[in-house]
């Protein structure tokens, strides 16, 4: 078995598989394991009612969203057993349930209970089964300006590596893709140079607060129609000329809280470079505004992928599954279509059925 992509839904896949006694070969493409869980917030968490789920993302496979949503505590327990380090024994959210994990122990945790080395080869043995978990195309420009079309390109707030190659290779086997090709998962980030170290920290995730404007001075979305998790404000942004946006502060905006933070104060936090004078802003002054700051739209991950069934086996477009061919994590699109969940748990839990289907 070659299990190619060592992020969350590839490491589990591969622990899991030597559970069952195989003996899978991990590939991994860059420098480092872990994937873009490594450089995340750890927080795997499920809707606490389905419904919810459905609402949330309404767009999504229900039979997939379905299994996600009964296996994910299973996983977490397990995740457990393996000793990966739980920081927090619930989200933050009233919304949702689940856990916070140290990424770095996590990908230990795992390393450890799959027992292997990284293989360097990418070949795969004739009838040898495959499962894609490459994390799916954020870092592709090719890509995104293909199925995302934003008004220009978007920064990348994930890792270097998930480049499109689990769909490229699921597509010339004859893979189906899901709805939600054109979506992704991301964040309003500062106008202003960040890097890996400040995906999290530096997050502009106070857009509800705010007015919006593009730089022509159109005010395109509402603070009251972003998502709780802002995925829609990011997506709109993309949109916008430039890619960009003005989130416009008043007072009462300035002592909104977000978790332990209050808007103000993340304002403050936010580089110079982002940090608009009013006078400097490219159309009219709004009224009653005290702050401004310039952002961009950055992608995490897509959420479209390859279609796979309940046993994360990748289906043709008859709806016919292909031999020895599974996907897990992001590579499997269609999940959070028209929404957000948890990345993770999809990675989690997916990446526990494709190893269990594939041993
Ligand atoms: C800053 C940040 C915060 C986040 N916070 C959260 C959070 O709190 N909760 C949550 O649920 N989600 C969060 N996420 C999203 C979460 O990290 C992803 O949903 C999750 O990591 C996806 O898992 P994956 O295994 O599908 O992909 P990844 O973890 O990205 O792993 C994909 C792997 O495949 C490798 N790869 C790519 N192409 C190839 C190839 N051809 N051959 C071999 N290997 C290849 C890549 O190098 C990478 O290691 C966050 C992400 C970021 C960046």
């Amino acid at each position: 078995m070659i299990i190619a992509g060592a992020g969350l839904a590839g490491l589990v896949a591969a622990a899991r598989a030597r559970e069952l006694g195989a003996s899978p070969r991990l590939v991994e493409k860059g420098d480092r394991v872990g994937g873009s869980m490594v450089l995340s917030s750890g927080v795997i968490w499920r809707h606490r009612r389905f419904e919810d789920f459905r609402c949330e993302c309404p767009g999504g496979d229900e039979a997939l969203q379905r299994l996600v949503w009964e296996r994910l505590d299973e996983g977490l327990a397990w995740l457990r057993e393996l000793g990966a380090p739980v920081v927090w024994e619930e989200t933050g959210n009233p919304l949702t349930t689940g856990l916070r994990f140290e990424p770095r122990g996590l990908t230990l945790a795992l390393l450890g209970a799959a027992e292997l080395n990284v293989d360097g080869c990418t070949v795969a043995e004739a009838g040898e089964p495959i499962i894609l978990a490459t994390g799916g195309f954020a870092a592709s420009s090719g890509l995104i300006a293909e199925h995302i079309k934003p008004a220009s390109p978007l920064r990348l707030r994930g890792n270097r590596w998930s480049e499109g190659d689990g769909l490229r290779l699921a597509l010339a086997r004859g893979a189906a893709t899901t709805a939600g090709l054109d979506e992704f998962y991301g964040r309003a980030m500062p106008s202003a140079e960040w890097g890996e170290a400040e995906f999290v920290s530096a997050s502009a995730l106070f857009g509800r607060f705010a007015r919006i404007f593009a730089s022509d001075g159109t005010e395109f979305m509402k603070a009251d129609e972003v998502w709780w998790s802002e995925a829609n404000l990011a997506q709109a942004i993309a949109r916008q000329p430039g890619a960009t946006a003005y989130f416009v502060l008043d007072a009462a905006g300035l002592a909104g809280r977000v978790r332990e933070q209050t808007v103000g104060g993340m304002v403050t936090a936010m580089p110079a470079a982002a940090r608009v004078d009013l006078a400097d802003l490219p159309f009219p002054v709004p009224a009653g505004a005290v702050a401004a700051v310039k952002v961009v739209a950055a992608i995490t991950h897509t959420v479209g992928g390859v279609r796979i069934d309940t046993q994360a086996r990748v289906l043709d477009r008859e709806g016919t599954p292909i031999p020895g061919l599974y996907a897990a994590g992001v590579d499997a699109g269609g999940i959070a279509t028209g929404g957000y969940a948890s990345g993770l748990a999809q990675a989690l839990v997916l990446g526990l059925v494709a190893a269990e289907s594939a041993a």
